[in-house]
């Protein structure tokens, strides 16, 4: 999203506004800004040499300390970003510190907008606007087409790569140590069994029963209990219903199976069915309203107790997809 005061000022700037970020060539720079989360960033992509941005940094650490509400101003991944907390009275900075740093650039002698901050050759007005997304952060770049998308391709190889390829726990150890020399040896290991899930292999081996065995027992034990409670407290029984989703979750587990997406998806529906199958139980007593208050109220009620795995769910999701690129269209 991009609001009124940042629109404004991209207007004033020439700078289109779409697909929720500012993006455009002011004077011989491409600058883009997006807002979201309490934050304000604008960002400038050219061809930075590394020597340059060392030298450039030092003075952009200065000009952070003339601004209260700068988080940053640094180079990402060969890329200027600042950042701002976004309060009242924010916009007033960003607009002064982004013609702050665009006066800092002008010292030195960087290749303007139309040169590919990839590939450094010229792309004669040609370029594309991309919006990358990694991880929730986003970065915009103007680039050749073929450069964005060999980058997307180069980047989600290696998510892929280190994905299959998991650190062992001697070489976490090393790299740890390298970071951080002062932290003991124990507390790496911890760290380690918290990081690494287990070898998804390893895991097959040591598991007593298919997950949804054990999902299955504890939706029909979920459900047992909760028809039982239904003779006791009537329609109220459904408030408990969430008991059902922590038993399905505890009996997936028990069976020591790999969760993954799959599984997840089997809790969920467990969980749900678990209620149908204490609403059946009950059938007979019931009026048609109120069977319908249970199985509504009472299936949403359940997913409270599988909330972890419905949010892990999403995650991983969310992970699985790497980087993203979206094209930003020029507007004709
Ligand atoms: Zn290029």
């Amino acid at each position: 999203m991009v609001f009124y005061g940042l629109r404004k000022f991209a207007r004033e700037l020439g700078l289109e506004v779409q697909s929720g970020v500012v993006c455009g060539i002011y004077e011989r720079y491409a600058v883009s800004m997006w807002e979201g989360n309490g934050y304000k960033t604008f960002s400038i992509s050219a061809k930075f040499e590394e020597e340059l941005c060392n030298k450039m940094e030092i003075e952009l650490m200065d000009l952070e300390g003339n601004y209260r509400r700068v988080v940053y101003i640094r180079f990402i991944e060969g890329v200027l970003e600042a950042r701002f907390l976004d309060n009242p009275g924010t916009m007033k900075q960003f607009r002064n510190c982004f013609f702050d740093v665009l006066s800092v650039l002008d010292g030195y002698e960087i290749p303007d907008a139309d040169i590919c901050p990839k590939c450094g050759l010229p792309m004669y007005g040609q370029g594309v606007w991309s919006l990358f997304k990694i991880y929730g952060r986003k970065s915009c770049l103007y680039t050749h087409e073929h450069c964005a998308a060999a980058m997307e391709r180069e980047v989600n190889r290696q998510i892929e790569w280190d994905r299959q390829h998991p650190m062992s726990k001697e070489e976490f150890i090393e790299a740890m140590m390298e970071i951080h020399g002062d932290e003991s040896l124990e507390e790496i290991e911890k760290l380690y069994e918290e990081i690494e899930e287990p070898d998804t292999e390893q895991r097959r081996m040591q598991r007593r029963l298919p997950g949804w065995v054990g999902a299955l027992c504890g939706s029909v034990l979920g459900a047992f209990i909760l028809a039982v409670a239904h003779g006791f407290l009537g329609l109220a029984a459904i408030y408990f219903s969430w008991l059902c989703g922590e038993l399905v979750g505890a009996g997936y587990k028990w069976t020591k199976d790999v969760r993954g997406k799959k599984g997840s998806i089997i809790i969920i529906v467990m969980t749900i069915f678990s209620v149908f199958l204490a609403a059946g139980f009950r059938v007979m007593e019931m009026q048609k309203r109120d069977y319908l208050v249970y199985i509504v109220g009472g299936s949403l009620i359940s997913l409270i107790g599988v909330a972890d795995v419905i949010i892990g769910l999403f995650m991983a999701k969310r992970d699985d997809k790497g980087m993203q690129r979206k094209r930003l269209q020029k507007r004709k």
